[in-house]
C-alpha cells in the first residue's frame, strides 16, 4: 500500500490541511441533497480517516443539520464557507473529503456514480463507468476502490 501524503486548501486560502494514509474510496453522487448541498449537478467524495487530518492553518468551522437519512456535520473554511468535508456523527473516524480542494484535484477518481437516477441530462459519463442508481452499500465502494488500486499497482510493478 502506498501512503500518499496530500495537501489541500480551501477556496479563500486561509484554511489549509495535509491528508495522510490511504482513502478507502471515492466516488461521485448525484442525489438531490448533494445537488442542493452544492449547487452542482454532482459531488465528488473521497473517504478518508478523521486521523489521516491535520489543518495546518486557518479555522475549521462546523455546521450540524439533519438529513432524511441521518444527522451531517459540515466541516469548511470558516472564513469563505468553502465546504472541505462532511462528517456523519455515527462514525466520526470516517469523513468525506471534497478532493476539489487538494492541491492536486486529479490525483484521485471516482470508481462509481451514485443515485444516477437523479443524474442531470447534460452530465455524460466515461464510458464503462460503474453506476447506481440508488445507493449502494459502503462495501462495495470499498472493495471496487481496492480493485482499482490493484490493478493501479499491478500496472506499475
Ligand atoms: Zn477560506
Ligand atoms: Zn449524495
Amino acid at each position: 500500500m502506498s501512503h500518499d501524503v496530500m495537501t489541500g486548501q480551501c477556496q479563500c486560502g486561509e484554511l489549509r490541511y495535509r491528508l495522510s494514509g490511504s482513502p478507502l474510496s471515492c466516488y461521485a453522487c448525484h442525489c438531490r441533497g448533494c445537488q442542493r448541498g452544492s449547487g452542482s449537478p454532482y459531488t465528488v467524495s473521497l473517504l478518508v480517516g478523521r486521523s489521516d487530518l491535520e489543518v495546518l492553518a486557518g479555522t475549521l468551522g462546523e455546521r450540524r443539520f439533519r438529513m432524511p437519512s441521518g444527522e451531517r456535520s459540515w466541516q469548511g473554511c470558516e472564513a469563505c464557507a468553502s465546504s472541505l468535508w462532511y462528517a456523519s456523527p455515527l462514525a466520526p473516524q470516517i469523513v468525506a473529503i471534497k478532493p476539489g480542494t487538494l492541491d492536486d484535484p486529479e490525483r484521485y477518481q471516482p470508481v462509481a456514480h451514485l443515485w444516477t437516477q437523479h443524474t442531470q441530462s447534460h452530465v455524460r459519463f466515461a464510458e464503462g463507468a460503474t453506476c447506481f442508481e440508488e445507493q449502494p452499500s459502503l462495501d462495495v465502494l470499498v472493495e471496487l476502490w481496492q480493485a482499482r488500486s490493484a490493478r493501479v499497482e499491478g500496472d506499475l510493478s
